[in-house]
């Protein structure tokens, strides 16, 4: 654990994301103590997944949770599949998840977890066999007082009814609070589904209000179409905004006078991709984010913008819908070339919210409706945005980094009052 925390991977993620936690600590004076304890996760799980495949053989996977802070609630964060999976990988997104939650006043701390295979490549049986196994392999840390996961890349409502289906066998009783994201009649929450997509679009509102600008007059470029992407799409054109460019992991596509969004949506479920969407132009995948949008939203993978890219970017707004998109070489370009970057900490802290208003409801047995659970998020994210944008005024510095600034210190603050002893 201490090799990969001293020697993350040069230009990775894990390297982005505790640099930044670095810069945060010395920025708010934390003490040498605190720092060395939010500095590593609490707990690193690698676990051996063997999934009986359709045709008789068994493939064993890799699987990873880690639980990096749980001082200000039980841990809490997304399971992931896909192949580029790894330990390093998922710690650097468990630890963003505690200053997520920090940073929007959720009390949850932060985890992640994945499997490292290619689900596009296995059947819905085997996806099921997979998950069950998994849940299997984590079940004592997790549960609905320790440790919530809830859908992220390529996983989703019915990949967390089965992994509660699986934790419940253990006690015998439905246990609907263990994940968050379920389907609703598996009770889930209303909303959910759209969540982060729709906190990224309230952000992006506060941020184009802040430059005397509406949705309306703005035009959009979508990197990632999946379940953050396609609601950003969808609720943007909804509020009367132009999307102009959207891509996903085969392509992308492109109409400067604005693309039909219902078709969009409509092309990409039945075909599986954006690519061939008729009144589009196809254009290279990487030249998304250099289209010249209002607003760029990256809603895919981490490390996207980079220092190659940034000084190209014509887009003056970035709402990062996914986690860690942009390096800090990145940020720092962006930064004096006056863009405005909504970190992922708050643009996309809607998914989590709404997975705390889920738990709750599982807990009490007592369900909002969508009106009531869209109301909450509205208020928490337009909270969030106008914390973190005051202290960046104040700070005089960039929104990131006055995010991790009210983060790190709300963290500490709960980590101090537990002790090193909790
Ligand atoms: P998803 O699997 O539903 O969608 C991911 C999309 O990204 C897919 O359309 C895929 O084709 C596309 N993609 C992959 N590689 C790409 C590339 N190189 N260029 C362009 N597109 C590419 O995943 P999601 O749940 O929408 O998550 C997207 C991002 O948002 C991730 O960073 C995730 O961690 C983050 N996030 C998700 C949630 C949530 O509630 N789902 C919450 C917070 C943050």
């Amino acid at each position: 654990m201490d090799d990969m925390l001293d020697n993350p991977t040069p230009g990775g993620t894990l390297e982005s994301v505790l640099r930044q936690f670095d810069e945060a600590a010395e920025l708010v004076g934390l003490d040498e103590g605190t720092y060395k304890k939010l500095r590593k996760p609490e707990r690193m799980a690698s676990v051996s997944v063997p999934t009986l495949m359709d045709d008789g053989s068994i493939e064993v996977f890799t699987g990873y949770r880690v639980q990096h802070n749980n001082d200000r609630g039980p841990f809490k964060g997304g399971i992931r599949y896909h192949p580029n999976v790894s330990l390093e990988g998922i710690t650097a997104l468990a630890m963003l998840m505690t200053w997520k939650c920090a940073v929007v006043n959720i009390p949850y701390g932060g985890a992640k977890g994945g499997v490292c295979c290619n689900p596009k490549d296995m059947s819905l049986h085997e996806l099921e066999r997979m998950t069950r196994r998994f849940t299997q392999a984590i079940a004592d840390w997790i549960g609905p007082e320790k440790d919530i996961p809830a859908p992220d890349v390529n996983t989703d409502a019915q990949i967390m009814i089965w992994m509660m289906s699986e934790y419940s066998k253990r006690t015998g009783y439905g246990v609907p609070g263990v994940v968050t994201g379920k389907l609703v009649a598996g009770g889930g929450s209303h909303g959910r589904d759209e969540s982060t997509g729709r906190g990224c679009v309230i952000t992006i509102r506060e941020a184009l209000k802040r430059r005397g600008r509406s949705i309306e007059d703005t035009s959009f470029a979508i990197q990632g179409l999946g379940n953050v992407g396609a609601t950003v799409a969808r609720l943007v054109d909804e509020l009367g905004g132009k999307v102009v460019g959207v891509s996903d992991s085969r392509g992308a596509v492109v109409n400067m006078n604005g693309l039909s969004v219902p078709e969009l949506l409509r092309h990409k479920r039945e075909t599986g991709q954006v690519s061939g969407l008729p009144d589009a132009d196809a254009i290279p995948q990487a030249d998304l984010v250099l289209l010249d949008a209002d607003v760029l939203v990256p809603a895919a993978l981490e490390g996207t913008i980079t220092e190659d890219n940034a000084p190209h970017i014509r887009a003056k707004i970035i709402g990062e819908g996914g986690n860690a998109t942009t390096t800090p070489e990145a940020q720092r370009i962006l930064d004096e070339r006056d863009v405005l970057v909504i970190p992922g900490i708050v643009a996309n802290a809607g998914g989590v919210s709404v997975s705390y208003f889920e738990w709750v409801q599982s807990s009490q047995g007592y369900y909002w409706s969508e009106q009531v659970v869209n109301q909450q998020l509205e208020q928490v994210m337009v909270n969030a945005f106008d914390c973190v944008y005051e202290e960046a005024q104040a700070r005089k510095t960039d929104m990131r980094t006055a995010a991790m600034a009210l983060a790190v210190t709300k963290v500490a603050e709960a980590a101090t009052m537990w002790g090193a002893y909790q």
